[in-house]
């Protein structure tokens, strides 16, 4: 019997096998708990024309839903509940006390359309938070009304293009350069925007090569798209003069700063001459996420490009005991507002708690101890599976399992797999695309020496048992309440509409 027929995971063995249906599949007509059976029929209170009776809505008890999200809530992992070392989505603990912060009633209660005289208190803590990350990351500003960092991109991309059109330059600068290294989401954004891609192939060091930039830039580069560390976990240590090669060329050089959580308080974007930077708060800045909820993804800008910043602007006038906050929204050349509102305000003060209650220093260290635990884990890890690019990593590292697939048939995906059912979340399996069978880690600086222990351990022996057992991983999952999936009909195929079994 191996290790891998005991499981892990956080669910009673006894509720795991058990299907739960769609809650549009359970419950009968007349469940539903009524608590105003006095209340007006529905034809009184709802417009003539608006009322949809043949609406296939479930009919379910109060305490079936409560059971039926609550079931659905133990089958799925969470950062709450152990170790994640996804790559390049930091999955760091978010501490409660931002929680507490963004649940004061002051916050939680102001609705969105307040008059600024009676939202003072909101508009100074977005106005503080710019300002902090502004300084944290050397941009002149930044703007919090992007909601994820593919979003953020796609700002960026509109304001490079609002910045080109006003020079003239509209016309010939159509090329954005995307580094191999870079995250899916750059080129796709760049597409969107209806610049052509020119992805740039790293050198065998992992990184951009300058000479290769040099080969890129002319007339046509509107931006340079770099993650830095790169996605590899790499710091490109030739980005002072790839930035002047692009400047050179009339370019703009754009920062992938999703993976801030390396460099924050070290080391600043703005200092190796980047124009356009985003952040994801929901990574570095300890903002839960996943599963495609909200984000907070700030774009900031040099200060030749404050002035196409989204709106609404948060401004300040006055100092000390007379200060007030306007949100101000008369700037001609901004691309305009990205989302409703202004931004996922809630996530505004989880940031901004996070920042303070770290404090400069703290947010230096964050970073330093999220660079140690990841060079802690590589150098146990390089006893058991390669690591392609051997050297010192920054956030986050990848490795291999390319030799191991030659040798006993079991891939990248297998070991994720096997490590579901010991209680982990997977690693980043198969990204980034240069690194075949890789597998990308990324600690974060939340765990301690005694967690990472033990994923070492539980790692290290689902390789070994993928070489004297092979079968015992390709079989893996076999303690989650979903074992395989088809994963290619799943990507080529997506089904997300339920349909009521009685429409064709
Ligand atoms: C996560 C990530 C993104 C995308 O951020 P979303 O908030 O998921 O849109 C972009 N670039 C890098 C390097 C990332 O890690």
């Amino acid at each position: 019997m191996s290790a891998l027929d005991t499981p892990a995971g956080a669910l009673p063995a006894t509720m795991r096998a058990i299907p739960e249906p769609l809650i549009f599949e359970s419950g009968a007509p007349g469940r539903a708990n009524r608590y105003f059976e006095a209340a007006p029929p529905l034809d009184q209170l709802v417009p003539a024309g608006h009322g949809r009776a043949e609406l296939p809505l479930p009919d379910n008890s109060e305490l079936d839903v409560v059971r039926h999200f609550t079931r659905l809530s133990q089958r799925t992992f969470a950062i709450d509940l152990g170790f994640y070392p996804l790559g390049s989505c930091t999955m760091k603990y978010n501490p409660k006390v931002n929680d507490a912060m963004a649940a004061l009633p002051g916050f939680r209660d102001l609705h969105p359309l307040a008059p600024d005289a009676l939202a003072q208190g909101a508009l100074a803590a977005m106005y503080d938070l710019e300002r902090i990350l502004a300084e944290l990351f050397g941009m002149a500003a930044f703007s919090l009304n992007p909601s994820a960092g593919a979003h953020a991109e796609l700002t960026a991309l509109l304001i490079a293009k609002a910045y080109f059109a006003k020079k003239g330059e509209g016309a010939t600068r159509r090329t954005v350069i995307v580094p191999d290294t870079a995250h899916g989401t750059n080129p796709a954004s760049a597409a969107m925007v209806g610049f052509d891609v020119l992805s740039l192939k790293s050198n065998a060091r992992g990184r951009v090569d300058l000479a290769a930039i040099l080969d890129a830039v002319g007339d046509d580069t509107a931006v340079c798209m770099m993650t830095n560390p790169n996605t590899l976990g790499l710091f490109e240590d030739q980005i002072a003069e790839i930035a002047a090669a692009v400047h050179a060329a009339g370019g703009l050089m754009y920062y992938d700063g999703a993976n801030a959580n390396a460099l924050m308080g070290n080391a600043r974007p703005g200092d190796m001459g980047f124009d356009l930077m985003h952040l994801n708060l929901h990574k570095t800045f300890s903002i839960p996420h996943g599963g495609g909820g909200a984000g907070l993804g700030p774009i900031g800008v040099a200060a030749h490009l404050v002035d196409f910043l989204p709106t609404p602007v948060v401004a300040k006038a006055g100092e000390n005991g007379t200060t007030s906050f306007t949100l101000e929204f008369d700037r001609p050349d901004s691309v305009g507002p990205m989302r409703s509102f202004w931004s996922n305000f809630a996530h505004v003060v989880r940031a901004l708690s996070y920042v303070l209650s770290n404090g400069g220093e703290g947010l230096a260290k964050v970073s330093q101890l999220a660079v140690l635990n990841a060079n802690y884990v590589r150098v146990k890890v390089r006893e058991f599976l390669e690591t392609p690019y051997d050297e010192l990593c920054r956030h986050e590292f990848v490795a291999s399992a390319q030799d191991l697939k030659r040798e006993t048939g079991v891939r990248a995906l297998d070991l994720a797999k096997a490590l579901l059912d010991r209680g982990y979340h997977a690693p980043t399996i198969y990204f980034p695309l240069l690194v075949p069978e890789c597998l990308m880690i990324e600690p974060t600086e939340t765990e301690s020496k005694e967690t990472l222990d033990a994923f070492i351990a539980t790692f290290r022996d689902v390789v070994e048992t993928a070489r004297t057992n092979p079968q015992a991983v390709l079989d893996a999952p076999v303690a989650t309440p979903v074992r395989r999936v088809d994963e290619t009909r799943a990507a080529r195929e997506p089904n997300l509409r339920w349909v009521p079994p009685s429409t064709p």
